[in-house]
């Protein structure tokens, strides 16, 4: 079944920036991917990666093409279309004792687009990246080619994909080694921290015994307790942990309107941040929990994006190095709330080894996420400063969220740019496949 396409604005998930386009949708991703200029999964990446090069390109969508190809049950190997979306993937799976070995903050994301961001988790010191355990790809190149690439075959387009956010090709099926799990259950721990440095230590001692980690920190305090929060752990259950009856999955509510801007101001995220830590610190410090609780709490909410309002927002996310001072941390926080920004949920992660995709985020290190409200050039100067503050500290921010790094700012905190790029133009030397982030960030022609 094909949709007929009409032009909609088109956005990421922080609805920030929408461009005007043609999503093309169809079971047949190999057809629709014949003359667009990108393909595009679920839009939950949140600036403008998954959006056409200018108004008007037609993009290929491929959250229709889903099919289980095949799966062998002794090697937990999968074959799978690239829209099959994470959720579909662990409701299949779960229960048959095998689970993706990355999970992103949401289930709404295809494996095309776990792929292009090269997705890490709460387990990243642990697992690596998505791009560490994927096997294959078929993948449609720009001169309208189908082949075949994995690390054995076109080794070095197979790299630069991985991470590369769409503009090597585009991906129609996915080779990938599922994880073996015990149970479809989560046992998680949670230890509240008074301040930063806390936080930091706590997180890098839980990552030592821990599988899946991560802290929600409070990215509004000031002073002595500047930056308490939350960390939470996690493994997969043994059977004999799991209560009868098991835990359920999380009731859904939803936000129904755009919320207002007044109700944004950084008193409602002061109130927001003081409760979630009063709430979470006095939790039970071990339970069993539904895995969709434990890796995507924010799904419990659909379209909680409309809290942001009709200006929307950004996200930001930073990599840190781990051998920075600590007073990067801090000045980070600081810088941030002295330009006004502020955030409902930021959190961080310990993130492990830099994976094998060319251009994939992580680096050993501590890894910053905020969601800022779009407020026109007060967010572009705050993105800047803490563009600086990454650069100083020879880290590099996550392009799947970016809407307002300067490309020179990019350049400078990757060397590995000019690498990528020379595999791109080897299968593109046209320039036919590009993204508004494209045309953006490495100058493509729109
Ligand atoms: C609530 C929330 C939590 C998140 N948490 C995390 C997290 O913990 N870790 C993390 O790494 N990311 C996280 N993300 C970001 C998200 O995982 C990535 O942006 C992911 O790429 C989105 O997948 P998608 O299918 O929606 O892709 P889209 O957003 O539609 O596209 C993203 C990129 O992938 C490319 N792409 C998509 N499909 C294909 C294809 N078939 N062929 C070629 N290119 C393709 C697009 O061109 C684009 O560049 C989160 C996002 C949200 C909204």
């Amino acid at each position: 079944m094909s949709h007929s396409p009409t032009s909609q604005p088109i956005s990421g998930w922080g609805r920030y920036p929408v461009v005007e386009g043609v999503e093309r949708l169809s079971e047949d991703l190999e057809r629709i991917t014949e003359r667009a200029a990108m393909t595009r999964g679920l839009g939950r990446s949140y600036g403008d990666a998954s959006l056409p090069p200018a108004p008007g390109r037609a993009v290929a969508g491929s959250r229709l093409a889903d099919r289980i190809l095949r799966f062998d049950e002794t090697t937990g190997v999968l074959r799978a279309e690239a829209g099959l979306s994470l959720g579909r993937l662990s409701r299949t799976f779960l229960p048959r004792g095998f689970a993706s070995p990355v999970f992103p903050g949401t289930q709404f994301v295809t494996l095309g687009g776990m792929v292009a961001s090269d997705v890490h988790g709460k387990n990243h010191h642990v697992n690596g990246c998505f791009g560490e355990h994927v096997r294959a790809l078929r993948m449609r190149v720009a001169d309208g080619r189908v082949i075949e690439v994995s690390a054995d075959c076109h080794s070095e387009l197979f790299l630069a994909t991985i991470g590369g956010m769409g503009l090597t090709g585009h991906i129609l099926e996915v080779e990938l080694q599922l994880e073996k799990i015990p149970s479809p259950w989560i046992l998680s721990r949670q230890e509240s921290c008074r301040n930063l440095n806390e936080l930091i230590e706590r997180l890098g001692a839980a990552s030592a015994s821990w599988p899946f980690t991560v802290a929600w920190v409070d990215s509004l305090r000031r002073g002595t307790d500047m930056g308490r929060g939350v960390v939470i752990s996690g493994r997969w259950a043994q059977p004999a942990e799991v209560p009868t009856p098991p835990p359920r999955s999380p009731r859904r509510l939803a936000v129904p309107f755009d919320t207002p801007s007044w109700l944004l101001g950084p008193w409602s995220m002061r109130w927001f941040n003081r409760a979630y830590y009063h709430i979470n610190s006095r939790r039970g410090t071990r339970r069993v929990v539904h895995p969709e609780s434990f890796f995507h709490p924010l799904d419990a909410v659909a379209d909680w994006n409309r809290l942001y309002g009709r200006a929307g927002f950004v996200q930001y996310q930073c990599v840190i190095p781990r051998e920075a001072d600590r007073r990067v941390h801090r000045s980070f926080f600081e810088c941030l709330t002295r330009l006004g920004g502020a955030s409902f949920l930021s959190v961080i992660k310990d993130c492990g080894e830099t994976g094998r995709g060319i251009l994939s985020f992580p680096m050993p290190g501590i890894s910053i996420a905020l969601d800022i409200p779009m407020r026109g050039d007060a967010t572009r100067e705050l993105v800047d400063r803490l563009n600086e503050i990454v650069i100083g500290a020879r880290g590099r921010i996550y392009l799947a969220k970016d809407a307002l790094t300067r490309p020179e700012h990019f350049r400078a905190m990757d060397p590995r740019l000019d690498a990528w790029n020379a595999v791109r133009r080897t299968w593109d030397p046209d320039g036919r496949i590009a993204t508004a982030l494209s045309v953006r960030m490495f100058g493509d022609r729109a």
